[in-house]
């Protein structure tokens, strides 16, 4: 599904990516830990084009993203992403945040989006939240509403940079529980986080990444110590 090789990535004489190569398979659920500046959430950007990269080549679902002729905007579509923040649109309704894409970007109609919608949010869990604007959620819900947003795309694959590092704790399990069941449902996902006991559970492989390099990869047993 992804094949990175070699990206490299530098901000001026900063060199914050210095060659990662790597592959994610269909239906991989893979965890990116390390310590903060190693290049992670670069990593991600890079992924999906938020930023450009310097060097080295990245092919998600056959389309080389250096590849002049490929459509950019196209790839992205392909590519959900969830932050650390949750960036939901504040003037919108929550079911608003999660048709918008969809119906300004893939001209689908608006019964069908607000369908799919309502579906997308009843699997996080907040159908009856769907008129409410997001300053009435808590963190937890906030994000579990860009998870659905960025659904609403029909993402080939899913990344998250750190989705429940901005969270109070006691939130922090059910927005782990929903990227668990889209795990559980063969969705190909890419996961920055600290949470161990997530990584150790969900994932198929850990990349631990030091200083812009990949210092390890393998299953979690491999790369995580015992609790
Ligand atoms: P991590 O996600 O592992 O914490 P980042 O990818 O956020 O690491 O950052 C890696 C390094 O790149 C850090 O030293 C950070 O300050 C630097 N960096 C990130 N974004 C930029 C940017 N837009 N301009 C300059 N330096 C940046
Ligand atoms: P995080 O560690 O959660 O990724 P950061 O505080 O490192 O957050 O970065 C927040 C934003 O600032 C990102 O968009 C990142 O690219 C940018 N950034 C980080 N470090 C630098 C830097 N040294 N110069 C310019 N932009 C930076």
């Amino acid at each position: 599904m992804i094949q990175v090789t070699d990206l490299k990535k530098n901000y001026g004489n900063l060199q914050v990516l210095k060659g990662i190569t790597t592959q994610v398979a269909e239906r991989e659920v893979v965890c990116v830990i390390g310590p903060s500046g190693s290049g992670k959430s670069t990593f991600l950007r890079c992924l999906n084009q938020l930023e450009e990269m310097s060097g080295g080549r990245i092919v998600i679902d056959g389309h080389d993203l250096s590849d002049p002729k490929v459509d950019i905007n196209k790839v992205r579509e392909e590519v959900g992403m969830v932050f650390q923040r949750f960036n939901l649109f504040p003037h919108k309704t929550v079911l608003e945040n999660v048709t918008l894409a969809p119906i300004k970007v893939k001209k689908m109609p608006v019964e069908e989006a607000r369908e799919q919608g309502m579906a997308l949010l009843k699997k996080v869990g907040l159908e009856d939240k769907a008129d409410v604007y997001p300053e009435r959620l808590s963190g937890g819900q906030m994000q579990r509403v860009a998870i659905a947003r960025a659904l609403a795309m029909n993402p080939k694959v899913m990344l998250f940079d750190e989705p429940t590092s901005a969270l109070d704790p006691e939130l922090v399990g059910e927005v782990l529980a929903v990227m668990k069941n889209l795990a559980s449902e063969g969705m190909t996902m890419i996961v920055v986080t600290h949470e161990m006991g997530f990584a150790r559970e969900v994932s198929d492989r850990v990349i631990f990444m030091d200083q812009g390099v990949i210092m390890e990869e393998g299953t979690p047993a491999e790369i995580l110590t015992d609790p």
